[in-house]
């Protein structure tokens, strides 16, 4: 397109200039006397061993299956741009925002940054039109309501009938593809990343954890192994818990589950959301060929025996058709569950109450045992955030100066986490 023409598919807005690109990160030989070990090969732990790495810290990652095979690998894929949560939690919203448009710079090769489209489909849902501008309008997140008939021009897909539409900087992303470029980076700068090695038990020696024992299945022959580091982060998702009682801790958490269902077809390519307060069923995500549409949510005691229930299939594709309408004749290419690590305890209401905020324990301050963190709550938008806020709070906790710079950097290809070339 001409420089200084305005795009004819998406309202403009200041952030949609295209950003300069970055430097890539480099290795920049610092001491690495503080060995770190991180617990959980999700996009926590991928965007945490980075953020270490570029501090100069010795780092070292396990995860007891394939990297991202907990809830990274299987979630809704939706670069959230705050607006879902304008409403009912203004922090939460900005964050999301600021991190989009972050990401956007250092990682766009993962990201579709396709916009969404928040239909009214009763009147009552249109009548939250103007809350839901303000809302966004307070949280710094650009939103405009735009005439249906043009919406429906630009999505032929979307519901003929809907009342009104509201254009937002939502977007979608690649599960994989954004947590590999994080390991990439980290490997690059010295971090090892070891996938296979599961977390057997923690060993603590006075009042702090001074190794963990771990089971490393990526050998010919499984063998057991001690791991020594003078510190430990937990970024273990919806099984913190279950790691926080390897150490006798006890740690409020809430898997909860959610459903998603994939269909075959591409019925639109921005995200399309129910203009409503949360409720089951109100995204649908284009992924590739694909339509998601998602999600539900219950809790559970065991996120890893997770499967969809059939009434929820039900439930998604006929809300999915609200949407979008061609959802009710289209083949089901897959329908999945995965468990959020909501940070809370659930008080009957499936934990909708619980905030989806993140935050950091350190166990010194919480449970007088040091040399260990957990990092809980949270989504995959704010990884980077996640892992800036918890490698502040370690490097606070070690004495160590050394500031977040994973804003500052463009991150490599996710290819180079299997080739191992290095920028
Ligand atoms: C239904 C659903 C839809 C969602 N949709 C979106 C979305 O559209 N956009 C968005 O931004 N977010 C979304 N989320 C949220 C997002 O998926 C999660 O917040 C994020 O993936 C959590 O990443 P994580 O790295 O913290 O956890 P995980 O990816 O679960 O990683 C934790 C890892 O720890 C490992 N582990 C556990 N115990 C041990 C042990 N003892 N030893 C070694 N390793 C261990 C696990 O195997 C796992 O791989 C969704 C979540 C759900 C459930």
């Amino acid at each position: 397109m001409p420089a200084g023409r305005a795009c004819p598919i998406l309202p403009q807005v200041k952030e949609d200039i295209l950003p300069q690109p970055l430097p890539l990160a480099r290795a920049r030989g610092r001491t690495r006397k503080t060995r770190v070990c991180i617990i959980g090969g999700g996009g926590t732990g991928a965007a945490l061993a980075y953020d270490l790495s570029l501090r100069g810290l010795d780092v070292v990652l396990l995860e007891r299956g394939e990297l991202t095979s907990g809830t990274t690998g299987r979630h809704h894929g939706q670069l959230h741009s705050g607006a879902r949560y304008a409403w009912f939690d203004r922090a939460i919203a900005q964050e999301c925002y600021e991190e989009t448009l972050i990401l956007r710079r250092i990682v766009p090769e993962a990201i579709e940054y396709n916009g969404g489209f928040f239909l009214a489909l009763t009147e009552e849902e249109a009548g939250l039109v103007p809350d839901f501008l303000a809302a966004c309008a307070a949280a710094g997140i650009p939103s405009r309501e735009i005439p249906f008939s043009r919406a429906l021009e630009l999505e032929p897909g979307i519901n003929p009938r809907a009342l009104r539409s509201v254009w937002v900087p939502d977007g979608s992303f690649d599960a994989f593809r954004l947590p590999l470029s994080f390991f990439a980076a980290a490997r690059a700068l010295g971090a090892v990343i070891r996938p296979w090695c599961e977390v057997l038990g923690l060993e603590i020696s006075g009042k702090r954890v001074v190794a963990a024992r771990i089971l490393d299945r990526g050998t010919e022959l499984a063998r057991e192994e001690r791991i020594e580091a003078d510190y430990f982060v937990s970024a273990t998702g919806a099984w913190a818990g279950e790691l926080a009682a390897l150490a006798g801790l006890d740690v409020p958490i809430t898997p909860a589950p959610g459903t998603m269902v994939a269909v075959r077809g591409r019925f639109s390519d921005r995200v399309i959301s129910r203009l409503r307060h949360p409720a089951d069923g109100d995204i649908v995500v284009p992924q590739r060929g694909l339509s998601i549409i998602g999600s539900t949510q219950r809790v559970t005691d065991n996120p890893d025996s997770l499967l969809p229930p059939r009434e929820e299939i039900q439930t998604l594709l006929a809300e999915g058709a609200a949407l979008v309408p061609a959802f009710a004749g289209a083949r089901v290419h897959a329908a999945w569950a995965a468990a959020r690590p909501l940070a809370g305890r659930a008080e009957g209401d499936e934990g909708r109450s619980i905030s989806r905020d993140f935050s950091v324990l350190d166990h010194e301050a919480r449970d007088g045992l040091a040399g260990l963190a957990t990092i809980i709550g949270g989504k995959a938008t704010v990884l980077r955030a996640m892992a800036e806020k918890t490698a502040d709070a370690l490097c606070a906790r070690l004495g160590i100066q050394a500031p977040c710079e994973t804003a500052d950097f463009a991150l490599p290809s996710w290819r180079d986490y299997y080739t191992g070339r290095r920028p």
